[in-house]
């Protein structure tokens, strides 16, 4: 194998090959043959070890950096990159390998207390996470300090003393100003009309966050348990977000303003789903995005599918509407109100399958307002063959004016 050539006999590799051999003399001993107090012993001993491996192991990939060890295997870029050629080990473990030992030069305490097994990488990844420049010189000066709490203290605590030591650190509160700056929420849809949300929240955010959450979240986990459900705690999470939202949407009768969703779907498509149901077919879906016959989606015209339809079809309330072949509503009806009345703007917003009448707009769907295509101003009819959606910026624009109708 191509690491033949790179294993020498140098003193460093004897000594490594040494350290193997006394490690398979430990694991040599069955585990079953330890008593209680060996095995905690074994346990405690073994975890000093795993701190030194690491620290060793940190050292050995900055060192191999700096003499370019990829050098050693024509078309290898990088150390990460050697180690993972010759070794079953992920290079992003080597690459963070060899920033926590750059990062420790700094920090000959902390080193050396690694070194020795006293302090772990969590530890140390911790400090590093809470490393600042403006206060670099702190942190060296009270290195021992962090060793000391390391040993003093458990884990958790450990992190809690570290914060505490920012505090002082940071008499303007630039910590806290950062932690503001940071905390916001990321709604990305995808065009399945799946989300992923990520998000940052400040310390009190957060708190309050977890408040709320934590109860509804409790809830839910009780509610599974009485119905003998088995869902994980991600899904239970899920729910709870949503029922807080929904009832932050609600009316205080516990009513909502609007549908939380509403499901367009053809009769061809809801008799098909109805018959999958009763019994499972390998038979294409009759879906079409050009067919009005073929439609499943959501009134903003994100598609679904029909299986994910039919396990909300008994929560739902059913809205028959006609439509012509080519998408288009059956007839125009009139309505002598200034606005359109609710059943109108519903059979517009399906017509209009979440889009702004203004060529290439991609405002977000509740942007969206009916509007008469002919302006009322100007004697355009409260009709269905009148309306169209448009987001409230273009309607703006567009005024009385029809030439601006695009
Ligand atoms: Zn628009």
């Amino acid at each position: 194998m191509a690491l033949g050539g790179v294993r020498s006999t140098t003193s460093g590799d004897t000594a490594v090959a040494l350290a193997q051999r006394a490690l398979g003399d430990v694991l040599a001993t069955p585990l079953s043959c330890l008593s209680r107090a060996e095995l905690g012993e074994r346990l405690l001993d073994l975890q000093t070890l795993r701190n030194q491996l690491d620290a060793a192991l940190c050292d050995a990939a900055l060192a191999a950096d700096e003499q370019a060890v990829n050098l050693l295997e024509p078309g290898v870029r990088t150390t990460a990159q050697f180690a993972a050629a010759n070794r079953p080990v992920d290079p992003a473990l080597i690459r963070a390998d060899s920033r926590l030992a750059h990062w420790l030069r700094d920090f000959p305490v902390l080193a050396e207390a690694f070194a020795s097994g006293r302090i772990s990488r969590a530890h140390l990844t911790n400090l590093r996470l809470a490393h600042r420049n403006r206060f670099h010189e702190l942190m060296v000066r009270d290195q021992h300090l962090f060793v000391e709490h390391a040993e003093t203290l458990d884990f958790k605590g450990c992190g809690r003393a570290l914060a505490y030591w920012l505090l002082h650190a940071d008499p303007d509160g630039e910590l806290a100003k950062e932690q503001l700056q940071k905390t916001g929420v990321t709604i990305r849809e995808h065009p399945d009309g799946s989300l992923r949300i990520s998000g940052w929240l400040d310390p009190l955010s957060a708190a309050a966050f977890k408040a709320a959450h934590g109860h509804e979240a409790q809830k839910v986990f009780e509610a599974d348990q009485e119905r003998g459900w088995h869902r994980n705690q991600r899904q239970q999470n899920a729910e709870a977000l949503l029922n807080l939202l929904a009832r932050g949407f609600a009316r205080p009768d516990g009513s909502f303003p609007a549908p939380l969703f509403d499901i367009v779907m053809s009769q061809r498509v809801a008799e098909d789903t109805l018959l999958r149901l009763q019994e499972p077919s390998n038979e294409p879906l009759p879906l079409d995005h050009d067919d009005v016959d073929g439609r499943c989606e959501l009134i903003d015209g994100t598609p679904i599918h029909p299986w994910l339809a039919s396990q909300v079809m008994h929560l739902g309330r059913f809205r028959r509407h006609i439509f012509k072949p080519d998408g288009i509503k059956l007839d125009s009806t009139t309505s002598n109100s200034h606005r359109f009345p609710k059943w109108m703007g519903h059979l517009l917003r399906i017509e209009g399958r979440g889009r702004c009448l203004t060529p290439g707009c991609d405002s977000p769907f509740h942007w969206l307002h009916n509007d008469h295509v002919h302006p009322r101003s100007r004697g355009g009819a409260t009709a269905t063959g009148n309306g169209g959606n448009r987001c409230r910026p273009d309607n703006l624009w567009k005024g009385d004016d029809p030439l601006r109708a695009g």
